[in-house]
């Protein structure tokens, strides 16, 4: 079959993996248990030899299987894992992959949660360098013999810096590097870590994906681009079977088998119903995202703003060269920090709020709030000033977005 286009492919994506009674959307299956007619299928689905079975909702359910086989084909990979939430996916990552004495590379500029992660790392043993992977030779420079693991984010929240991604990706294939990378903030509708090499792809289904706000989840993908048998970290079980499957294999039994942050056939639902509209959202929301940043740009009571599609951003070639639009997430900061709070107080549409990636624009000043608890070194090191304010820019219409600060900035 020709190529499909990620709206072709998802709408569809139910119906042509087969779904009970001709339906053509998944459904939920609540089930916790599942039963046998004879007992050698249940010791089969154990031991793996009886396939597309399920055991315990925590290690799957149909719909969770649906909404991974379709991440799976929106990543163009080749299987995906769901959790709870991107932290789920993300600490699966880390907590099964790696162990003590091992070595992480990091782009300094990350999600606050992986931040405070990479510290629970730490106690566990597991060394973590945090650098400006905005130039290829920090990297390069930060990894040591015992280095395992190159992490990565796309746009990086709330500073939108982007990483030399492909010179990044290139370095990890020379030294045989497993590359992962978060794609929250971009999502496959606008790059595809597969495309610079990565082994991993992260996303946050509670953001853009889902896309309403309304379901927490998360997904690893393995992109098919890293070869397991060279990594030194997969367990006897798990070497077993085709080599390609050997990372998912070891997540899936050492993350939700044993650690249990599994998504529920609910959520996988609500996120698999929201990802029909990725494309068409992402196309919206990074317009109105692109129309709002040059609006402020040009505002005498902005002093900066920060927007990969902006030709001011100071990666706006690399972003250009990797994505297909600028994303959702900008942010901005007022000259007069005094007047930042009022600003934000008069905001008649968009909304004062945690989280991002929603169908809402949503604002929220990072130093008091997500970034308080990191205290102002790290805030320093991440480029968070004092009047820093985040915008999760949502599906309003553009005018309505451009009136609304218009008179809040007055
Ligand atoms: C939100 C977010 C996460 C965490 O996802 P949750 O679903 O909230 O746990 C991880 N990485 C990035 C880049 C995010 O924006």
């Amino acid at each position: 079959m020709e190529k499909q286009g990620i709206t072709t492919l998802i709408v569809h994506a139910d119906r042509h993996f087969g779904v009970e009674h001709n339906a053509i959307r998944k459904p939920i299956h609540s089930s916790v248990q599942y039963g046998f007619d004879k007992v050698e299928d249940l010791i089969g689905v154990f031991q793996g030899t009886v396939k597309n079975a399920f055991n315990y909702a925590r290690t799957g359910t149909p719909t969770t299987a649906a909404l991974e086989s379709k991440l799976t084909q929106l990543e163009q990979g080749i299987g995906s894992i769901c959790f709870a939430s991107g932290m789920g996916a993300i600490a699966a990552v880390f907590l099964t992959l790696l162990r003590a004495g091992d070595h992480l590379v990091s782009s300094r500029y990350v999600f606050a949660g992986t931040n405070s992660l990479f510290g629970t790392m730490s106690d566990l043993g597991i060394d973590v360098s945090m650098v400006d992977a905005c130039s290829v030779a920090n990297v390069e420079a930060a990894l040591r013999p015992s280095t395992r693991m190159v992490f990565l984010e796309t746009i990086a929240n709330p500073g939108t810096e982007v990483p030399d991604l492909a010179a990044i990706g290139a370095l990890c294939r020379q030294r045989g590097l497993l590359l992962v990378v978060d794609n929250t903030i971009t999502s496959p509708a606008l790059f595809l870590p597969r495309s610079i090499g990565a082994g991993l792809s992260i996303n946050s289904l509670s953001k853009t994906i889902g896309g309403h706000g309304a379901a927490l989840g998360g997904v690893v993908t393995d992109t098919g681009e890293f070869s397991w048998e060279t990594y030194p970290n997969i367990s006897a079980d798990y070497r077993r079977g085709d080599t390609k499957q050997w990372g998912l294999q070891q997540m899936r039994k050492k993350a939700l088998r044993d650690m249990g942050a599994s998504m529920s056939s609910e959520a996988a639902h609500q996120i698999g119903i929201g990802a029909e509209t990725l494309a068409l959202r992402v196309h919206q929301t990074s317009s109105n995202a692109l129309a709002l940043a040059r609006y402020l740009q040009a505002h005498p009571a902005i002093k900066s703003v920060n927007y990969p599609w902006l030709e001011s951003h100071p990666q706006h070639e690399v972003a250009k060269r990797h994505f297909s639009a600028g994303s959702w997430l900008l942010s901005f900061e007022l000259r007069d920090l005094s007047s930042m709070l009022p600003a934000l107080n008069r905001l008649r549409v968009a909304t004062r709020a945690t989280g991002m990636g929603d169908t809402r624009t949503l604002v929220i000043p990072v130093a008091p709030s997500i970034y308080w608890e990191a205290g102002p070194e790290v805030r320093a090191k991440m480029n968070i000033g004092d009047g820093l304010v985040r915008m999760s820019v949502g599906l309003e219409e553009e005018q309505d977005l451009i009136d609304d600060f218009e008179q809040a900035l007055r």
